[in-house]
């Protein structure tokens, strides 16, 4: 899985092109409680992706991610960037050339912490943290691309709805962050939904 240039460019190009599709309503969540930013952050960061798809496809999967990473902390900015680049970076130093199931549980773990250690956060705050923790109970579980790790994932940005944000520009509205879903939950089960459907459907 994910050891030929094929597959990593068909998931890669997957993973930036639904980013890039759902800007408006990341944007629109991030307007609701924050600065209206997130789905434009995220489709620029998208596009630098895709601007390096065939070095990023040639790469190994650590130099991949990585790289995508390093991007992502480049062009995404805003408190998101540096998050998800530490994500993917963090999964990139992590991960071997060849991942087994028990690799992928142990990255997406050290990933997790990393994130939380960079925003000094952690799950139940409304975050994107909120979708990244359950993802990864739910790799433990069952570490294959699997519908169980789909929903998830849509469950989890869901429970954002009536969370209140501690962190993040979310925070600052108080009780009035409830009633609004997370955009970085929303981005984070996208982006995972998205790398498991493609698995899935490639490991067929
Ligand atoms: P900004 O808030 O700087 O405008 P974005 O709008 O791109 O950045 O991203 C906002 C998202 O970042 C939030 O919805 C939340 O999921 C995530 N976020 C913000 N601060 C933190 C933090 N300290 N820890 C984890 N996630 C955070
Ligand atoms: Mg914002």
């Amino acid at each position: 899985m994910l050891s030929n240039a094929q597959a990593r460019r068909v998931l890669i190009e997957a993973v930036a092109q639904i980013v890039i599709d759902h800007a408006e309503e990341l944007t629109a969540l991030d307007q609701a409680i924050g600065d209206g930013d997130h789905g434009i952050n995220m489709k620029r960061g998208a596009e630098a992706v895709l601007a390096e798809l065939d070095k990023h496809a040639e790469s190994d999967l650590p130099d991949a991610l990585k790289a995508i990473g390093m991007a992502l902390v480049m062009k995404v900015g805003g408190a998101s960037g540096p998050l998800y680049g530490t994500f993917f970076m963090t999964l990139g130093k992590t991960l071997p050339a060849q991942p087994s199931a028990s690799d992928t549980v142990a990255a997406f773990e050290a990933a997790l912490q990393a994130v939380m250690a960079r925003g000094k956060s952690h799950p139940g705050q409304k975050t994107m943290l909120d979708v990244l923790a359950p993802a990864l109970e739910s790799l433990r579980a069952d570490p294959s691309p699997s519908e169980m790790l789909c929903s998830t994932v849509a469950a989890a940005a869901e429970a954002t709805i009536p969370m209140q944000a501690e962190r993040g520009r979310a925070s600052f509205l108080g009780e009035r962050s409830i009633g609004h879903m997370d955009p970085g939950a929303r981005s984070s089960a996208l982006i995972i939904d998205t790398v498991c459907r493609t698995l899935e459907t490639s490991v067929k």
